[in-house]
């Protein structure tokens, strides 16, 4: 019997629901099927609702064992695998948008890389902008998560994914 079809979105979306950590990480692996050398995804959202999960669920689609730290303190984790160089930062800890120079950050957004970025507004305009924006909120319990593409090679991508069963769309997912 052939598999449903995932159903396909057009970008900007409604928002998502993400039922439960599980739901994360399957839209990151997800997300993972879709990347190019050199895309940068920005993260937004308060603190705990997800975005570490979903580059977990990114990291270990492309087949990462080991942990996933949440680089809150190292500023940048760098993951090479799968013919990637994945550089995952956090900026939570910026006391001012100028630290971006103090750490030598542009050279990272190399034409090469994927970036993955939580908190991107903590360094103001310096970030480059992001080609696909995720907004990750609170909804009780779970989590609701808005996908926006914002370049042309962003839209590109989105138009490839497949969202898993898990990711709850439709008027009453949220
Ligand atoms: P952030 O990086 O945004 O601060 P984390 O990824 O560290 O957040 O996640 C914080 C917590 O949220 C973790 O305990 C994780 O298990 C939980 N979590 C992630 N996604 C969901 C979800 N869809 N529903 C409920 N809990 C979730
Ligand atoms: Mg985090």
């Amino acid at each position: 019997m052939p598999l449903p079809t995932p159903p396909l979105l057009t970008f900007p979306t409604v928002p998502l629901r993400l039922p439960d950590e599980a739901a994360t990480l399957d839209l990151g692996a997800a997300l993972a099927k879709i990347l190019v050398p050199g895309l940068n995804i920005s993260l937004t959202g308060d603190l705990g609702t997800g975005k570490t999960t979903l580059t977990r669920g990114l990291l270990r689609a492309l087949g990462h064992t080991g942990p996933v730290k949440s680089p809150t303190y190292t500023l940048v984790e760098l993951y090479v695998i799968s013919g990637y160089s994945v550089y995952h930062f956090d900026f939570y800890r910026f006391n001012s948008p100028e630290e971006w120079h103090d750490a030598g950050l542009d050279e990272y957004f190399s034409a090469g890389a994927i970036c993955l970025v939580e908190w991107p507004e903590k360094a103001g305009s310096y970030p480059p902008p992001a080609d696909i924006d995720i907004t990750l909120q609170a909804l009780g319990e779970a989590r609701q998560v808005s996908i926006r593409g914002n370049s042309e090679r962003g839209t590109t991508c989105l138009s490839d994914l497949r969202l898993p069963p898990s990711v709850q769309t439709g008027p009453r997912a949220i």
